[in-house]
């Protein structure tokens, strides 16, 4: 046969795990686009990156991914993930559902921009009912810089969704050749494009050019199953540090319509006493309260008794947030409360 008819014949017939198989036959991969980095090109006229690129844009910069999935294309926004709201979680929690409830399709990955993207993969590992993979991808730098990390990053993620190791992980980010699992991975410097890393554990597994290698799995998934009649309410994070003396609190509640708070406190999950009496305001108006910290690893501990410190937290009934982020024990307040409002309820949903 000859050369050039060779390499026609690979075009046509992928090697899927070391044989030869029809295009035909090549897993079904839903791609839910939403803009950010990865679809961004440089706008003259505004001086600076705008989402521009739709998801099939993105799909065509990297044409070797037909090596390794058929891919289906949806628009479910156009943004920068600085605009990513809730009632967009619960549209991308909805289709991931009805997707991934088809026995068509293997899995979905989801093109988002990196600012928020932790968050929005955290809501999905707890609202996506199927245990197929559910991939999160964005890129550091725009599709129109010469070496964007977009199309190697997106030929990644759809290899992770492919794989049957990733079966039964959740929701995961994969972005500079590493997998990361939603509950533990944070976005750790805003221009590497190594970007995403899981601080305390470690990444997941690694995913190159000759396949995905697993090392570990997340083990502390739930679920906490999302529908249409779903209403999120008003979560607030309020950070402590030195001098804060909760009059930022004082005035949300001043402003009315709060459901539920989280403080990014010092430390263990510290605040000053006159944050505290704020807490205790917010407390006496029946609204959770969760203690995460402002720290990027370890846990918060009820240790020390002083007045903010948490003994005196835990007393009037506030959450320890174990080693959630603060921005993550939002998501999860957030959902747990459209189940319960009680703390020794709402604790179970920390604690597990
Ligand atoms: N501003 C971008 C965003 O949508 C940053 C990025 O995607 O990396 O989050």
């Amino acid at each position: 046969m000859k050369p050039i008819r060779l390499v026609l014949l690979s075009l046509c017939l992928p090697i899927l795990a070391g044989r030869l198989v029809a295009a035909a036959e090549l897993p079904l991969v839903k791609i839910l686009s939403t803009g950010g980095t990865i679809a961004s090109r440089y706008d003259p006229v505004q001086k600076g990156f705008v989402p521009a690129l739709s998801g099939e844009q993105l799909v065509e910069a990297v044409p070797e991914i037909s090596t390794v999935a058929r891919l289906e294309v949806e628009a479910v926004a156009s943004i920068g993930s600085s605009d990513m709201t809730p009632e967009i979680w619960l549209k991308l929690a909805q289709r991931a559902n009805e997707v991934l409830a088809d026995p068509k399709y293997s899995g979905v990955v989801i093109t988002h921009g990196t600012d928020t993207m932790e968050e929005t993969a955290y809501f999905l590992d707890l609202t996506v009912t199927s245990n197929k993979p559910v991939i999160l991808v964005g890129a550091q730098r725009a599709a129109s810089i010469k070496d964007t990390d977009g199309p190697r990053n997106l030929m990644g993620a759809v290899r992770v969704a492919v794989s049957p190791e990733a079966v039964g992980k959740g929701a995961m980010i994969v972005m500079n050749g590493e997998i990361n699992a939603a509950r533990e991975v944070t976005k750790t410097s805003t221009l590497d494009v190594g970007t995403f890393r899981t601080l305390e554990f470690g990444k997941l597994g690694y995913v190159e050019d000759d396949g995905v290698r697993f090392y570990r799995a997340p083990t502390r998934r739930q679920t906490i199953p999302v529908g249409p009649a779903t209403k999120l309410g008003r979560i607030e994070i309020v950070m402590h540090y030195a001098g804060a003396d909760g009059s930022v609190i004082r005035g949300l509640l001043q402003q009315g319509g709060l459901d539920g708070l989280v403080i990014a406190g010092a430390g263990l999950g510290h605040v000053s006493g006159s944050m505290f009496d704020a807490i205790e305001q917010v407390r006496a108006r029946g609204i959770p309260v969760v203690i995460s910290t402002r720290v990027h690893t370890g846990r918060t501990l009820p240790l020390y008794a002083a007045k903010g410190s948490g003994v005196s937290l835990v007393k009037i009934g506030c959450v320890e947030a174990d080693n959630l982020s603060p921005q993550k024990a939002r998501v999860l307040l957030m959902l747990a409360l459209t189940r319960t409002k009680e703390t020794e309820a709402l604790k179970t949903y920390f604690q597990h």
